[in-house]
This record gives structure tokens, C-alpha cells and sequence, in this order.
């Protein structure tokens, strides 16, 4: 099965895919994530990246179809992919059909986590981090034991990360919205996207997408095409 998750910054996103990943051994596809791998492998292809990172520049579009294909095809014979970051341009969901075609499969389902701003606002506001042991917090979700101390390391400098604000917040909200609706309509005329409420409970929403799975896993076995 191979799955997409869609959804803002603050969505849920990772945690469900995540979730996805240790429940079914799905492999997690995220070019962020692949990329600082190859990096500290110290790959050719993550040499390549550092020496563009580190010149304050962003790999560009075809490095990071490289990064997915290698990462896809060394994978496919998993019991599925959650993709979680990639495709984010029509570019990318082209080169991405390409691949997936050439191995005999194709997306089954991608799913869109929809989450309102205030919401967005309110889980990103309340993240904090010790800034001695780096353990996250959530004033709201996820507080420490004692207000504004560490539970790990006893440390008192739970802080706010400064990207951590409504302005970033929206700023990356436009550029989210921006970048995924064609790719939303794209999937939609497909037929393969469903669009879910992001705004319960992690574990309501992963009950969300179990369902969700559960039902393409039956329409591939009742077509006979192997999902
Ligand atoms: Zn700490």
C-alpha cells in the first residue's frame, strides 16, 4: 500500500505516519529525514547536499527525486510506504507516478489531516523545550510534572523555540496552502483523496486512517489489482 499524508504544519502529520511505520512496517518516506541520513552517512549523493546546504542554499527539486526514488526502490518490497513531506510540487507527484509505474504500483490513497489555524495556533504556541536536554513539552498535551520543570534532566529552562509563533506559523500556512492545493485537486481527480478531520485526538485520528486503509486494502482485493 502506498499512502501520502497531507496536512499543515501542526497537523499531526509525522505522528501519524509515524504510527503508520510501527503498526503495519510501512517504510516512512521523508526527504527531510533521507537527506540528513545521507548526510551523516556521508554518501556521494549527501556530500553533494552538505556542500549545498552549506552554502545556505536548498537542494533542488531533481536532487530530491533522486533522494525519494533510491529511498522507494530500495523499499517497495515493504508491506507499504507513508509518504510524509513528498511529493510538494506537480513536478515531483509526476516524477514520483513515473517510478511508482515502472515498479508496477501507484499512490492507493492520500489522506489530507484538515486542521483549522486556531488550532494550528493553539499547538504550536504551547510546544516547549528544555533547553538543557532538549525534551519537548506542551503546556496543554503535554506538560512536565512540575510546572516549568524538566522531568528529565530537573533542568528550569523550558523555553519557547522561536519559530514557534502564530507570524511562522502563518507565514509557513501560505506557502503550505499555496504548494499543496494542485497537488490536493491532482489526487482528488484521481480518486484516491480523502480528506479527514485533523482536530481530534492523535489516536481518534489514526483510528481515521486505519479505517481508511482498511477499506483501499479491500477494494484492491475485491479488483485483483495487487496493492
Ligand atoms: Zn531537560
Amino acid at each position: 500500500v502506498i499512502v501520502i499524508l497531507f496536512g499543515p504544519p501542526g497537523s499531526g502529520k509525522g505522528t501519524q505516519s509515524q504510527a503508520l511505520a510501527e503498526k503495519h512496517g510501512f517504510f516512512k518516506l521523508s526527504t527531510g529525514d533521507l537527506i540528513r541520513k545521507e548526510i551523516a552517512e556521508k554518501t556521494p549523493l549527501g556530500l553533494e547536499v552538505q556542500s549545498i546546504v552549506e552554502a545556505g542554499e536548498f537542494p533542488d527539486s531533481a536532487l530530491v527525486n533522486q533522494i525519494a526514488e533510491k529511498a522507494i526502490v530500495d523499499n517497495i518490497t515493504k508491506s507499504g510506504i507513508v509518504l510524509d513531506g513528498y511529493p510538494r510540487t506537480m513536478e515531483q507527484v509526476n516524477f514520483l507516478d513515473k517510478i511508482l509505474s515502472g515498479l508496477g504500483k501507484k499512490i492507493d490513497v492520500a489522506i489530507c489531516l484538515g486542521v483549522d489555524e486556531n488550532e494550528l495556533v493553539r499547538r504550536i504556541e504551547g510546544r516547549r523545550v528544555c533547553a538543557d536536554c532538549k525534551t519537548n513539552y506542551h503546556v496543554e498535551f503535554n506538560p512536565p510534572a512540575n510546572d516549568g520543570i524538566c522531568d528529565v534532566c530537573q533542568g528550569s529552562n523550558l523555553v519557547q523555540r522561536k519559530d514557534d509563533t502564530r507570524d511562522v506559523l502563518e507565514q509557513r500556512l501560505a506557502i503550505y496552502n499555496k504548494e499543496t492545493k494542485p497537488l490536493l485537486d491532482y489526487y482528488d481527480q484521481k480518486g484516491v483523496l480523502t480528506t479527514i478531520s485533523g482536530m481530534e485526538s492523535p489516536q481518534e485520528v489514526a483510528a481515521m486512517v486505519e479505517k481508511i486503509l482498511a477499506n483501499v486494502e479491500l477494494d484492491a482485493k475485491s479488483t485483483g489489482i495487487n496493492a
